[in-house]
């Protein structure tokens, strides 16, 4: 596929060491032999892979100094010409740069333009695309690695052998209705059978993984609720080792939510700091209170926080009352100046945690709680397993196990093989859209919209 060529400045803007202006497309080795002047050397005599040392000109006037790699179709990110200029990383003559490429017969590259391309000339698949974009993303290490995993064509390969176990039932039934004589009366070959049923099991698989890789990935929306003056700023903040959150003695000051990222053990753990939820006249704090109503509703984890200095009241009860999940982990903070409390009245919460966030005592092992019940709950050994960390292939994969469980049905009551080719189709259909063998103009907008601009 011939496209035309395209350029950005591939680096972020503002002052640095060097940004990098790309182009890509069959007239990028054209463009380069208007505007690059290399020392001792003509442009047509530059090898491919190499780093060249030169001048950018325009007019006969140098606007940069720059070492500019060449790439030749099509062992490259896009599968076209790629040119690099390595420039000053200075936001105006990055800007100039530009311009002259631009200038000289190059377009302007959109949002993930690049790597579109190289979707679109078959280097990598979209599952491979949206690994990109994942990586770009990451956030902790064990996100990282679940996005190169991708990257490095993990999905893609399995969706290929699932694909091949539908692909080889297609080609037995075909053989057998347009040669009756081969048996058509006979059963579907045991272990095309066996093979379709593994791949079922392992799209189920794939499927339950998502849960856990959306964890990793995205990371756990976690509450700290509590009435007002128990201690959730502080244990933010002692969470996030820094004081962020405004800690006062005066109830009420977490006016405003306060949202931080941390990482435990390579989980990330979005920290949510919601305003004291009490019956109050202040507007400011009510909304607050709204807020923190809708947090509990959203959170994958709440830490519902009790002040062990003081008597537990209705405040505190008021509050219990409104958590509606069991993902809940209780902390009893201020154990520096702790007394005797009840907890047989809190019986949804089945795990409490002693800890004094002014003290910091025990925040090692809070962290370390919190990490097991996110264990626990959603991941096993996700290192080891694939793992599907996008809604996107989740649906698609939904509907292929549909049509594999129709398919398998078929065959086991053993129906007439014709009536498999809707389900057949449908089976191929959902796994291509995966990997983006089908695919529709805006889903493709829509996922490369995600990207910066120049990748
Ligand atoms: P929030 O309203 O729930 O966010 O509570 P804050 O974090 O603002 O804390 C309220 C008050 O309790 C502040 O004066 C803190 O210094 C104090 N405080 C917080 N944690 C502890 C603790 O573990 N021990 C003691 N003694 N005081 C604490």
């Amino acid at each position: 596929m011939l496209l035309d060529t395209i350029a950005a400045i591939s680096t972020p803007r503002g002052e640095g060491g060097i940004s990098i202006v790309r182009m890509s497309g069959q007239e990028s080795l054209n463009i380069l032999e208007k505007i690059f002047k290399p020392k001792n050397k003509k442009v047509s005599e530059l090898k491919n892979y190499s780093i060249n040392y030169g001048h950018i000109i325009d007019n006969e006037h140098i606007v940069d100094e720059v070492l500019v790699s060449i790439m030749k179709a099509p062992n490259t990110y896009t599968r076209e010409d790629i040119i690099e200029i390595n420039c000053h990383g200075g936001y105006l003559v990055t800007e100039k740069v530009l311009e002259v490429v631009l200038k000289n017969g190059a377009r302007i590259a959109e949002i993930g333009e690049f790597t579109k391309r190289a979707f679109l000339n078959g280097r990598i698949d979209l599952t491979q695309a949206e690994a990109v974009i994942d990586v770009i993303h990451g956030k902790t290490e064990k996100s990282l690695s679940l996005s190169l995993n991708q990257l490095r064509g993990d999905l893609k390969d399995k969706i290929a052998t699932i694909k091949k176990s539908v692909l080889d039932l297609a080609a037995h039934i075909n053989v057998v209705l347009d040669y009756p004589e081969e048996g058509i009366d006979d059963p579907v070959p045991e272990n095309l059978v066996d093979n379709l049923k593994k791949a079922s099991a392992e799209i189920k698989d794939l499927i339950s993984s998502y849960d856990k890789g959306k964890i990793i990935k995205d990371g756990v929306k976690t509450a700290i609720i509590g009435k007002p003056n128990v201690g959730k700023s502080s244990i933010l903040n002692s969470l996030l080792r820094e004081d962020r959150a405004i800690v006062t003695h005066i109830p009420g000051t977490t006016r405003d939510i306060i949202e931080e990222t941390i990482n435990i053990n390579g989980i990330p753990l979005l920290l949510v700091d919601t305003a004291g939820i009490r019956n109050t006249d202040d507007i400011v704090e009510n909304i607050g209170v709204e807020k923190s109503k809708e947090l509990i509703n959203s959170a994958d984890l709440i830490l519902y926080v009790i002040d062990t200095s003081r008597e537990i009241d209705e405040e505190d009860f008021r509050i219990y009352d409104i958590i509606n999940s069991d993902k809940v982990i209780g902390i009893l903070n201020k154990i520096d100046i702790q007394q005797n409390i009840d907890l047989s009245k809190f019986s949804k919460i089945k795990k409490w945690i002693e800890i004094s966030a002014l003290s910091k005592i025990g925040i090692d092992n809070l962290e370390n709680e919190i990490y097991k019940y996110i264990m626990n709950e959603n991941i096993e050994d996700s290192s080891q397993k694939l793992v599907i960390t996008n809604v996107r292939h989740k649906s698609a994969l939904e509907k292929t196990n549909e049509a594999l469980l129709n398919i398998i049905e078929t065959i086991d009551m053993g129906m007439p093989m014709d009536l498999m080719a809707v389900d057949i189709k449908d089976a191929l259909d959902s796994l291509s859209e995966v990997t983006g063998e089908i695919s529709s103009e805006d889903l493709l907008d829509h996922i490369f919209s995600n990207f910066c601009v120049g990748k």
